[in-house]
């Protein structure tokens, strides 16, 4: 019971540290999940980006390759306006203000004069002149630039410009040249300072036909000039939107794969370059204008594209399940709780008294007893049964009964130590268990056994009424007598049988001989049995003698059993064993049979026999039946009610009064004699003497064997005797042994007299021959005659 609940309140925690799991690997999953998907967005925005760059630089070499077809459809030299007109034009459809274009003529060494006159009259500057001055082998001079940023008439083959290389790249290639980056100097001379790069040139050679070259001084290839555009970097990449789009970008030119990479650009740079060293950036490529770009992309937060709430929602949905889970778990458990105690209470306590229920008491039983093992300590196991507890319910009804049983349990558990278990095991049984102190005796536990008698023993006023009641009780004792549960409450309850057969309200402590007699018992019951039905059991005769007249006034009917293992077994014996397990119900059958059948036979004998009296048991006469069953033996045999009489104890009116009175008015009425047997061992109690219809009162032997040297023996006979005249019924001294008592049972005026003196109990067979049915056959004759 424990176990599930602790199991319960556990379950509540696992339960709910199950489901925030649950919660926790879902968010997890989720997380990785978004993760995932915003590394694939970071990279297609990067690609996307990367494309625009693409794209951007493709303009641009769009713009240049249309120069180049513009200049070479001119048929003659270029001159301002139409630059400019044409510069106009790119500017204007491809959006690129801040972009300078510029046309470099190819001028020889014999064309130099040539051309710079040309270019007077063309720009209208008496000046104009190619630089940095010097006699070269070729020229390249700045013929227009737009807008007018560079300085017209540098010869972009001069030694000195910064960018010479590419210019001689571009005349040997016939394609679009994309620069590394660079920055322009015109300088004039070898020490003119070099600075940062910051700028990217887009060339492109022009190469007329041979019919165009005419006087437009071209080399002997048709080799005419360059035209380019030439872009600040920082604005031209960093105008493609990198910082709205959340990626921060760098990019480096690879193109010679033998060299580190040149760094074109990085947005970063002055900001958070550590951003390219975390390894979280992705990494493009493409070529363009003979030059290979490597990009690399990065968002400024890496997971800025997550969904938080998509990673967070699963653990915030299962916290709340966990929490209503848990509340509604706490709650089950609460009432589940409270449920088990209220059921351990029901199974623990008995319901009508409070004390530990059968059940309880029994477990109780089992630890206490581990502990005795443990302390070596002793234990008394005390088995209480109320004395006729029976009678006053039957009498006063359940209702009083209940409320009985309620006043004695109290009244018990004040008698007790406190440290007395006390259970009680249904009915009027209980059950009461004492761990010995160390100093404790048998005495004092004598003494308490005392006490609790009397203190039961007093009266209880219950529903307006005095209601007394006794008890016994029967003590067992571990170790000495057992060492389980079971064993002591066994022997307990035998002693305390043995309480109730040496008179009631008294005590006894289990012995040895207890036990053996329980198995004697035993033996008896089955021994018993198989004689019944193998017929080994006999009735003897005892003669009733009248003692004034002397003759015979009746007989009683006495078994006699011969076994064959158990020897000769006294009914004093047999009979309270058949009693207890009930084949009394057989027996008695048998003994009214047998009385019948022998009444018949000595009648057919032509033998006078007096009235035979069958014992008869409180079970027997208890059955409802008993009446018709003895009917239909007195029919069956044809035997009159006369000839029978029945003893019955006194015990039976104890036991159940009103239900017998009506039996015993009935078998009166028949004609059937009955007498009270035993008369004074029980609870002598005259007062249904007089209200039931009894013929006989049967002293018991008991009183008459000390007649002689027991004054209050002899004083109770004679009250008995007189009380019983005076009530106009005869009385019987059972028991008579010897003259003296013979003659003082006279003198009280004893009617009857039964005893060893007269005749023991006769065998059927020897009836014929026996002086006292002789002398009342004689007698019977004398008369008739
Ligand atoms: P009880 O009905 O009081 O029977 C009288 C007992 O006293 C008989 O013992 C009898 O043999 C014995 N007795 C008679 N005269 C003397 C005497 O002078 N001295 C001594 N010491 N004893 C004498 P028994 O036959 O052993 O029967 C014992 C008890 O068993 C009977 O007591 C009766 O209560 C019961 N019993 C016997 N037969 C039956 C029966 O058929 N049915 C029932 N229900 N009980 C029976
Ligand atoms: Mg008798
Ligand atoms: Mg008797």
């Amino acid at each position: 019971m424990f176990y599930s609940k602790r199991h319960l309140k556990s379950s509540y925690w696992v339960v709910s540290c199950l489901i925030v799991l649950c919660g926790l690997v879902v968010s997890c999953t989720n997380y990785f999940y978004e993760l995932e998907q915003s590394k694939v967005s970071q990279f297609k925005a990067g690609q996307v980006f990367v494309q625009k760059i693409y794209t951007a630089l493709e303009k641009k070499g769009i713009q240049v390759s249309a120069m180049v077809s513009f200049i070479q459809s001119l048929n003659g030299p270029m001159n301002p306006e139409q630059f400019d007109r044409m510069t106009a034009s790119l500017r204007s459809e491809f959006h690129s203000p801040k972009t300078v274009y510029f046309f470099s003529k190819y001028v020889g060494q014999k064309n130099k004069q040539q051309y710079e006159q040309q270019q007077r009259k063309f720009m209208k500057d008496p000046y104009f002149a190619i630089t940095p001055p010097g006699n070269r082998h070729e020229y390249l001079p700045l013929t227009y630039t737009s807008p007018n940023d560079f300085p017209l008439g540098y010869d972009l083959f001069s030694p000195y410009f910064t960018d010479r290389e590419q210019n001689i790249l571009a005349r040997n290639n016939h394609s679009l040249l994309l620069s590394k980056p660079t920055y322009i100097g015109f300088n004039k001379g070898p020490k003119e300072q070099i600075l940062a790069p910051n700028a990217l040139l887009i060339h492109h050679s022009i190469y007329l036909p041979i019919d165009l070259r005419g006087d437009n001084f071209t080399d002997e290839n048709g080799f005419y000039g360059v035209v380019g555009l030439h872009v600040k970097i920082k604005p031209f990449l960093g105008g493609l939107g990198a910082g709205s789009n959340g990626l921060a970008f760098r990019i480096t030119d690879t193109t010679d794969k033998e060299a580190p990479g040149i760094l074109v650009y990085d947005s970063e740079s002055g900001n958070d370059s550590s951003l390219w060293q975390k390894d979280r950036f992705n990494r493009y490529s493409f070529s363009y204008g003979g030059r290979q770009w490597q990009i690399d992309t990065c968002p400024y937060r890496l997971n800025h594209a997550i969904n938080w709430f998509r990673v967070f929602l699963p653990l915030l949905v299962s916290l709340l399940l966990a929490f209503l889970m848990g509340s509604y778990i706490r709650m089950f458990y609460f009432a589940y709780k409270k449920s088990l105690r209220s059921i351990s209470y029901r199974i623990e306590r008995d319901e009508l008294t409070g004390l530990s229920s059968r059940y309880h008491v029994q477990k109780q039983f089992d630890h206490l007893l581990v502990e005795c093992k443990e302390s070596s300590s002793k234990l008394a196991a005390l088995f209480l049964d109320l004395d006729h507890f029976k009678t006053i319910n039957d009498a006063f009804g359940h209702e009083t009964g209940d409320k009985l049983l309620l006043k004695v349990s109290q009244r018990l558990t004040s008698v007790l130590p406190d440290n007395a278990l006390v259970g009680r095991l249904g009915g009027d049984e209980f059950l009461v268990l004492i761990k010995f102190k160390e100093e404790q005796d048998d005495f004092s536990v004598d003494n308490m056994l005392k006490e609790m008698i009397l203190q039961l023993s007093q009266s209880y006023f219950i529903d307006n009424r005095n209601l007394n009641i006794g008890c016994s009780i029967g003590v067992a004792f571990y170790p000495e007598d057992g060492h389980d549960s079971e064993t002591l409450v066994k022997k307990a309850d035998m002693a305390m049988y043995q309480a109730k057969l040496a008179g009631r309200s008294s005590f006894r402590f289990y012995d040895k001989e207890m036990g053996a007699q329980f198995v004697r018992n035993v033996r008896i019951e089955n021994r018993l049995r198989r004689a019944l039905r193998h017929e080994f059991l006999e009735l003897h005769f005892q003669p009733k003698v009248d003692l004034k007249t002397e003759r015979c006034v009746g007989m009683e009917a006495l078994m006699r059993w011969n076994d064959e293992e158990l020897g000769v077994v006294s009914p004093a014996e047999f009979i309270p064993v058949a009693e207890q397990t009930g084949v009394i119900l057989a027996l008695g059958d048998w003994a009214f049979e047998q009385a019948c059948r022998h009444i018949v036979e000595w009648q057919q004998e032509g033998l006078q026999v007096p009235p035979i009296a069958v014992n008869v048991s409180a079970v027997q006469l208890k059955r409802p039946e008993f009446l018709t069953n003895l009917l239909g033996l007195l029919d069956k045999y044809n035997v009159s009610p006369c000839s029978l009489e029945l003893e019955v104890t006194e015990s039976i009116l104890i036991e159940d009064a009103k239900g017998c009175a009506e039996l015993l008015r009935q078998l009166s009425r028949l004609g059937i004699k009955l007498s009270i047997d035993d008369f004074g061992t029980g609870y002598s109690s005259l007062s249904y003497l007089k209200d039931l219809p009894f013929d006989c009162v049967k002293i018991d032997q008991v009183f008459i064997r000390d007649i002689i040297e027991d004054q209050s023996h002899a004083a109770l006979t004679r009250a008995i005797i007189r009380l019983s005249h005076d009530l106009n019924l005869q009385v019987i001294a059972e028991g008579i042994t010897n003259q003296a008592q013979l003659d003082l049972l006279r003198e009280y005026g004893c009617d009857i007299g039964q005893g060893y003196l007269f005749s023991k109990a006769l065998g059927a067979n020897s009836m014929a021959s026996d002086p006292i049915i002789m002398a009342l056959n004689q007698h019977q004759g004398d008369s008739d005659h």
